[in-house]
């Protein structure tokens, strides 16, 4: 016999970001009674979610002055308590779309639940060099970073030479974008070419404050004094010729990878993974599990359009389960 404790809801939501939270706050206010499971270090993210890796976001409405990324995901934890979200922190390992109500599985607990929110983010990808990291010696958020979007506006950035790594559509779009605040803008490829569109590539080699490093790896990162990125040394990838470089910023554009490996292919995803939902809906392709925030969202990424699926989302579950409910008062 399974010693799982048993729970039953309405509403079940996976995931701890903006989008979670925001279909917390609309789910629990409308008296769903939501149980969200906020994960335990799943995908190697704290509870929170992506916020959680950042310093000041200064995008998100409402803090003129910005706030602290941490600060910002644990304000959305206790809204979402205040109208009585069940929270728990565990990870979501298996579900089962095949039934009804859904079965959703952590190590401690089976839910049945008539509708589930699927928030669970994506991860933003990061290298692995000398100076990478966080803390002592690394220069993570105090010069690097892997979103130009989020971070590229703060001042330590203005009229500084910055660099972007990668070879894709986004890695052209976050070095065009820096070019607004940056005296110069390097784009270091390991390759002798990109596979970005050729648009998007146009755009990039023709602007006059981006020049392209080919064949060019990042060896370590470099710092000054007071701890923050100065400097990169580089490695030529064929000849292994070293050399250093001054930028003052360094944003990592190597892709996101978004977390659906859990739904074992109960859901359409596209190519890279990413929830498919029918256009201008949280809908996915099982009736009564909708999809919010990153995870089916490989556009805009940001956490003001996370929480505006999240809100699609929580409404959407809001009317079927009102329709379920009517047909079911009908045929009674
Ligand atoms: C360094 C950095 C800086 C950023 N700065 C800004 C900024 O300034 N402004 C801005 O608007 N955006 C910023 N963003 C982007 C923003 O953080 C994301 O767009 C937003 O957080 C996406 O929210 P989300 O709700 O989709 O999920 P996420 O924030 O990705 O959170 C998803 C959560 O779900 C959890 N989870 C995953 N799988 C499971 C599971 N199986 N069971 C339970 N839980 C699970 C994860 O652990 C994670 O905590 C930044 C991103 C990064 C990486």
């Amino acid at each position: 016999m399974s010693t799982l404790e048993k729970l039953k809801t309405s509403v079940c939501i996976i995931g701890s970001g903006p989008a979670a939270h925001t279909a917390a706050v609309y789910t629990s206010r409308a008296q769903l009674e939501p149980v969200l499971f906020e994960g335990w270090l799943a995908n190697g993210i704290a509870a929170g979610g992506q916020l959680t890796t950042t310093t000041d976001v200064e995008n998100f409405p409402g803090f003129p002055n910005g706030i602290h990324g941490s600060e910002l995901t644990d304000s959305f934890r206790a809204q979402s308590e205040r109208f009585g979200t069940r929270i728990y922190s565990e990870t979501v390992n298996t579900l089962d779309l095949s039934v009804r109500p859904f079965r959703i599985f952590t190590d401690e607990k089976e839910v049945e639940a008539t509708t589930v929110i699927i928030a669970t983010g994506a991860v933003a990808k990061r290298m692995d060099f000398p100076g990478s990291h966080e803390g002592k010696g690394g220069f993570w958020n105090r010069g690097i970073s892997a979103c130009a979007v989020c971070d590229g506006a703060a001042p330590m950035f203005r009229q500084k030479p910055l660099a972007v790594i990668g070879g894709g559509d986004s890695a052209m779009e976050e070095a065009v974008f820096l070019t607004k605040y940056g005296s110069k803008v390097y784009i270091i490829h390991r390759r002798n070419e990109f596979r970005a569109s050729k648009i998007m590539q146009r755009r990039a080699l023709d602007h006059p404050k981006i020049e392209v490093l080919w064949e060019t790896q990042v060896e370590r990162a470099i710092g000054t004094d007071k701890g923050m990125l100065n400097g990169l040394r580089l490695q030529h990838t064929a000849t292994g010729e070293l050399k250093d470089l001054q930028v003052n910023g360094l944003f990592f554009a190597i892709g996101h990878e978004p977390a659906t490996k859990f739904l074992a292919g109960q859901l359409l995803t596209d190519q890279q993974g990413y929830i498919v939902t029918t256009p201008g809906t949280a809908q996915t392709s099982v009736r009564g599990v909708f999809a919010a925030g990153d995870v089916q969202d490989k556009k805009y990424r940001q956490a003001i359009t996370a929480a505006g699926t999240g809100c699609m989302a929580a409404l959407e579950a809001e009317h079927l389960l009102q329709e379920i409910g009517e047909q079911i008062g009908k045929s009674d």
